[in-house]
């Protein structure tokens, strides 16, 4: 049998009162999930951590059965493998944005105007050597980048260093800090700091900003890095769980996390990572990839945004516009689908909390569960589940349905 994960990200809620006390889940009208929900099994998944705000990676890692404690890697090494870019194990990966700065470096945007052509920009860093340390640039969305520190074979580099970005702005950019006395970490964070200040000065003569500049738009005249990280090969989830696996994604976290676990990557057209995604496309990709595959993880991310926003309409109707596109999926034969969370992203909150998720199983059996919602999956017979353990529950409960078969 095989199985479809499908993760919509920050999907859990709490009541709003402009929807009648309703989650924006249970406020949509959602006849698909619906009727899988009624054929299907629920539950509630707790996420990875509790009484902090759990990040998607994390989230994603936990629900895939990799305990965090063991597996723990910086975000940039997820970023830059979801940019496409290739990493070696002495490598320091960062996640970075190209911003905006006056004379003094105080922070004027962080996103440089969401900047969209950064070809040139990064074409004229691509390869920049410091002390032996190379910079390898990759394009992100917009204004994100992904940045890798190779060092020479003498040298070795720590991914204990501070961030030099705090989402604050008005402030001066902050230099980068080694987080421990180790001679890695002081010669990492010395490195990227020269690299910073050497990267200013050549984008803030660039051409194009130049061009920007006289056009009254925002240089793109610096680089805010953050979340350092080094690949640590954690086992593979074919090698984990024994299934040929792969990923459909949008968004660059979401694919890096795919690459990291080792899953195939299918490329869709249209496939954002936004609210305009080419849902039907995923879908269709995902239908045909489980011909040669056994496990397929297919990640929407708008839900997620809606929540940061607030807003709880664009939550709803966009879950409605994924169930309109799930009628696509009602085809598939002999395969379990799966549908849940990663975490909740409340609009009220607009930040993701470790309130528990909504998931439903169809594929094993019924309950008696007759609606997807976070209220309803609550009597259903899954129980309440901790995020690390779930994958390990739906394959026992596989192998049991072929038992009896
Ligand atoms: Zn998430
Ligand atoms: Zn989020």
């Amino acid at each position: 049998m095989k199985i479809l994960l499908i993760i919509l990200d920050g999907l859990g809620d709490r009541p709003i009162k402009e929807l009648g006390n309703k989650t924006p889940l249970e406020a949509a009208r959602t006849p698909n999930f619906d009727f899988l929900a009624r054929n299907g099994i629920c539950g509630l998944i707790t996420p990875c951590y509790q009484g902090a705000f759990p990040t998607s990676k994390d989230a994603h890692l936990s629900l895939f059965g990799y305990n965090l404690k063991k597996y723990g890697m910086g975000r940039g090494v997820f970023e830059v493998l979801g940019i496409g870019m290739k990493l070696k194990k002495e490598d320091i990966a960062l996640r970075g944005n190209f911003a905006t700065v006056d004379k003094n470096l105080k922070i004027i945007d962080r996103r440089a105007g969401r900047i969209q052509n950064t070809k040139p920009l990064i074409k004229s860093l691509q390869g920049m050597k410091i002390e032996g340390v190379r910079f390898l640039l990759g394009k992100g969305v917009s204004h994100r980048l992904g940045i890798i520190m190779r060092p020479s074979k003498e040298k070795s580099l720590s991914e204990k260093i501070s961030d030099g970005d705090f989402h604050i702005l008005k402030i001066k950019a902050p230099k980068i800090k080694p987080l421990e006395k180790k001679e890695e970490a002081i010669f990492t964070a010395r490195v990227l700091n020269k690299f910073l200040e050497k990267s200013h000065q050549i984008l803030d003569q660039h051409p194009l900003n130049k061009k920007r500049a006289k056009k009254g738009l925002l240089k793109a005249n610096y680089i805010l890095v953050r979340e350092a990280g080094r690949l640590n090969h954690l086992p593979t989830f074919q090698k984990k769980w024994k299934m040929r696996s792969c990923c459909i994604a949008g968004g660059t976290l979401y694919k890096g996390i795919g690459k990291v676990l080792g899953m195939k990557l299918i490329k869709v057209k249209g496939a954002t990572g936004k609210s305009d995604t080419n849902l039907r496309g995923k879908f269709q990709a995902a239908l045909r990839a489980l011909k040669k595959y056994d496990f397929c993880y297919l990640h929407i991310k708008a839900t997620d945004n809606f929540g940061h926003d607030g807003d709880f309409e664009g939550k709803k109707k966009f879950i409605e516009k994924i169930d309109k596109n799930l009628s696509t999926l009602l085809k598939l034969k002999n395969a379990l689908i799966i549908i849940t969370g990663d975490h909740s992203t409340p609009c009220k909150v607009k930040e993701h909390t470790p309130d528990p998720l909504p998931v439903l199983l169809y594929g094993l059996g019924k309950d008696r569960v007759e609606k997807f919602s976070e209220k309803e999956c609550k009597k259903g017979k899954l129980g309440k589940i901790k995020s690390v353990d779930f994958l390990k529950k739906v394959f026992k409960m596989k192998e049991r349905l072929k038992k009896l078969n």
